[in-house]
């Protein structure tokens, strides 16, 4: 289990490293064709290798196109509830507000899948829940996913962490992928920030990406939580270094990683313990990609548009479009609380036009949910 692989690597010593990386160091990471270690990483996050962003994003904007052509996979996210028994510090959803908590009934569920197909011809869902194992646990989503099946053509999930037999239960709902952010890899730090609830238990969750592998899970995203940690660069190394663990252990699976920047109306109270600007962000992006040709690196509405835009020619190759952050939020319930503002308000036909224009071809359907029975059958 990775837990036991993360015990090898010390917090504070990896900061160490990444900030004693120089320019030799850049240099070596950014040979064309090299195959990057971890080591080469920490120098393409590192201080050392800020001049050299215009030499990575040439860099990562062959690689991308190389292995994905000019396409960006389009998603969008679904909150079928924001029930949830955690308390993460940051989050406007955590058990201790005093909210109106909704947990989407069938009739309603159906009715959103239908409102995000007048929006687009969406195929890539992605299912959201908050953290309640009793009242929308498993067989709530194994529903959600059997009535999304209709409508959709790939279904992913973002949960609560789940064993092996229940990623295994709900492949067979239909279930293609699983999102799952640690948040932080700061041992030390992560029950600050979840100080209650499962989600206080750092093992259980940091262990789910195995757990998905075992069940093989076709396509499992990471991501750790920008705003958490002063050190983003040490947490990115960590996904880093987790991200070849997996793809080590379970290579089957098809791997996709996220830098989600803490926006300012999910923090509820919560004071960023940094910021990342633009121009980092790109640095982290194409040293992801620069690091690892084959991963899907995602966007979400997040981020701003012009931001959104301009990273699609250079690495960024999966991205959601028109979200709502709040459950129901595309018939239901327009004005429930929503998790966090999104930055990117364009329509999704706006988006579309926007990438066109730069010439990126936007793609609605890249799964078909008979290529993963075909597994099953002969797996
Ligand atoms: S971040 Fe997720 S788990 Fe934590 S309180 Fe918010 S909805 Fe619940």
């Amino acid at each position: 289990m990775f837990s036991e692989e993360l015990r090898k690597y010390d917090w504070d010593d990896v900061t160490t490293r990444i900030y004693a990386k120089t320019e030799v160091d850049v240099r070596r990471a950014l040979i064309p064709g090299r195959r990057c270690d971890i080591e080469d990483f920490m120098a393409l996050v590192s201080p050392a290798a800020e001049p050299f962003l215009e030499t990575m994003a040439r860099l990562s904007r062959r690689y991308t196109e190389e292995r994905f052509g000019r396409t960006i996979s389009m998603f969008v996210p679904l909150y079928i509830t924001n029930s949830c028994t955690n308390s993460c510090v940051y989050c406007g959803f955590h058990v201790a507000n005093k909210m109106k908590r909704i947990i989407l009934t069938e009739e309603e569920i159906v009715n959103e899948y239908r409102a995000i197909k007048r929006l687009a011809p969406f195929e890539n869902l992605l299912i959201v829940t908050g953290e309640n194992p009793v009242k929308a646990g498993v067989p709530y989503i194994a529903r959600a996913l059997d009535l999304a099946k209709p409508y959709f053509s790939n279904l992913k999930i973002e949960v609560m962490p789940l064993s092996t037999e229940e990623y295994a239960e709900l492949r067979h709902h239909g279930m293609n992928g699983v999102i799952c952010f640690q948040e932080t890899y700061n041992r030390a730090n992560y029950n600050l920030y979840h100080p209650r609830g499962m989600k206080s238990n750092f093992e259980w969750r940091v262990n789910s990406f195995d757990r998905m592998g075992q069940a093989g899970v076709h396509s499992i995203g990471m991501g750790v939580l920008i705003g958490l940690e002063q050190e983003w660069r040490t947490d990115i190394t960590m996904m880093a270094g987790h991200l070849r663990y997996l793809q080590h252990h379970y290579w089957r699976t098809k791997y996709s990683v996220n830098f989600p920047r803490m926006r300012p109306s999910e923090n509820g109270g919560f004071r960023p313990n940094c910021i990342m600007t633009d121009r980092q962000l790109a640095q982290v992006t194409f040293a992801m990609r620069i690091f690892d040709h084959d991963v899907d690196i995602s966007y979400s509405t997040r981020e701003p548009a012009a931001l959104r835009d301009h990273m699609a020619t250079l690495g960024v190759t999966t991205m959601s479009a028109a979200s709502k952050t709040e459950p129901g939020g595309y018939f239901t319930y327009p004005q429930a609380l929503e998790q966090f503002h999104v930055s990117d308000e364009r329509t999704a036909a706006e988006v579309e036009i926007a990438l066109k224009a730069t010439g990126r071809e936007p793609v609605w359907k890249d799964w078909d949910a008979s290529f993963d029975n075909t597994t099953l059958i002969s797996g």
